[in-house]
């Protein structure tokens, strides 16, 4: 860290902020300009507390951080791409997964209709969640454990892998049980404690951006995750509040570019809840691929008119095949292979 002091700051306060950085655990390294002086202050900035409590001293004017708060995240501590397996499927490293499925299971032959029409068009992972976080309570709020037992026999029948979405750290064990991927939704992006609970279940999680974290917050929580002994973590734009109305949410496409050049992790896009409308999920999806994302999450439902939840932006899923084909030339010219 660098901690800059006002002008003309005595000898003596330097002195003092001196023996404060020794006790903090960093050497100090002096450089006195005209008007005024720095401290280089050297260590280790993740396993050293910060020094940004030198702020409340009234002649430092600023204490600046040089290392990034997260590491094993980060490409320079491992600079490879992480490819995540789910069983046989990859995400990452080149290979693409269009990932795809209703918003919410809502019964046994709506997601079964939607299983169907999904894996036989290529699709390997579904969208399988069962708890589902409304803004009102009066919405639709998922199966719950009762879901559970639809995704498992669905999953039998058809070969696939399913993300389901944990709001709570309760639900974490049972939904691991039958959840190839355990998905963080946006709202609890920033949940510490669901994150460590999530992180120790032995699967992998896909990670949405929250709706107001920045990418460096998203990467942090991802370091959760990973400090927290889960390898497999896959980050998720889907799209963020601005004061823009035409869409739901604002597609931070940039964010995709920022997250793969910063991290070694896969990164996915969910043009769906961005968009929030049928229309605008294939345009925002091609966005996806074109800057360089490892997947896309989609919602299908066999009948979105009919939907419990998230209607307007849901896809047909016997259409879906339109949807991969479209796709397909796309990820190839992005250098990848939809597999
Ligand atoms: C979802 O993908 O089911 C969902 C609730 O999305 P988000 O967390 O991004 O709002
Ligand atoms: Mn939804």
């Amino acid at each position: 860290m660098i901690i800059v002091f006002k002008p003309h700051a005595t000898d003596r306060q330097i002195d003092d902020v001196k023996k404060q950085i020794r006790h903090l655990g960093y050497e100090p390294r002096v450089i006195r300009g005209v008007e005024q002086t720095v401290i280089g202050a050297v260590g280790d900035e993740l396993s050293h507390r910060s020094l940004e409590i030198l702020r409340s001293i009234p002649y430092v004017e600023n204490v600046v951080p040089i290392q990034k708060r997260y590491k094993l995240a980060s490409r320079e501590y491992h600079p490879e791409d992480t490819v995540v397996c789910i069983g046989e499927f990859s995400i990452g490293g080149g290979a693409f997964q269009v990932i795809a499925g209703p918003c919410a299971v809502e019964g046994a032959d709506q997601f079964r209709r939607a299983a169907r029409d999904l894996a036989s068009v290529g699709v390997h992972i579904l969208r399988a969640s069962v708890f589902k976080p409304r803004t009102s309570p009066y919405d639709f709020q998922g199966l719950a454990e009762a879901g559970l037992e639809i995704v498992a026999a669905v999953k039998e029948e058809f070969g696939v892998a399913v993300t389901i979405e944990v709001v709570a750290p309760a639900h974490v064990e049972s939904v691991a049980k039958v959840a190839d991927i355990l998905q963080i939704g946006a709202r609890n992006c920033q949940n510490y404690h669901l994150l460590e609970i999530a992180a120790g279940a032995g699967k992998p999680v896909l990670l949405k951006r929250g709706m107001a974290t920045t990418v460096e917050e998203w990467i942090s929580a991802a370091e959760y995750l990973l400090v927290h002994g889960c390898k497999d973590v896959v980050l998720c734009e889907r799209g963020i509040r601005t004061f823009e109305n035409s869409t739901r949410s604002t597609l931070d496409i940039s964010s995709v570019a920022v997250a793969k050049r910063e991290t070694h992790l896969p990164v996915i896009v969910d043009p769906s809840h961005a968009a929030g409308f049928h229309a605008l999920v294939l345009p925002l999806a091609r966005a996806g691929v074109a800057v360089g994302a490892d997947g896309l999450l989609i919602e299908a439902h066999p009948n979105p008119v009919a939907a419990l939840s998230d209607g307007p932006q849901q896809l047909a899923s016997h259409a879906f095949g339109e949807v991969m084909a479209e796709l397909r030339p796309l990820v190839e010219l992005s250098g990848k292979t939809l597999v």
